[in-house]
């Protein structure tokens, strides 16, 4: 085991092996905000909550005869909402 300087945080770190370029808190941090770019399924667009209301009044599944498009647009709009 050797230890070298992260390159990011300047710190030193025992290197478990050549794979290992930065300190396990860079990497933790490093990925964490990897997984929270990929989770992120609104990319950015937020819609105002007078404007959702219509929207679900527009899709809801009884103007739609229960249509099966109509309840998954009414399913994902609830999961945006947090229902
Ligand atoms: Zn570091």
């Amino acid at each position: 085991m050797t230890v070298k300087r992260c390159p990011e945080c300047l710190k030193y770190f025992e290197q478990v092996g050549d794979w290992q370029r930065i300190c396990k808190r860079c990497y933790a941090r490093a990925k964490r905000n990897r997984d929270s770019d990929t989770e992120d399924s609104s990319n950015g667009y937020v819609i105002p909550k007078p404007l959702m209301k219509k929207v679900r009044q527009l899709v809801h599944p009884d103007r739609h005869g229960g249509s099966q498009l109509a309840n998954s647009v009414m399913a994902e709009l609830n999961k945006l909402m947090g229902r």
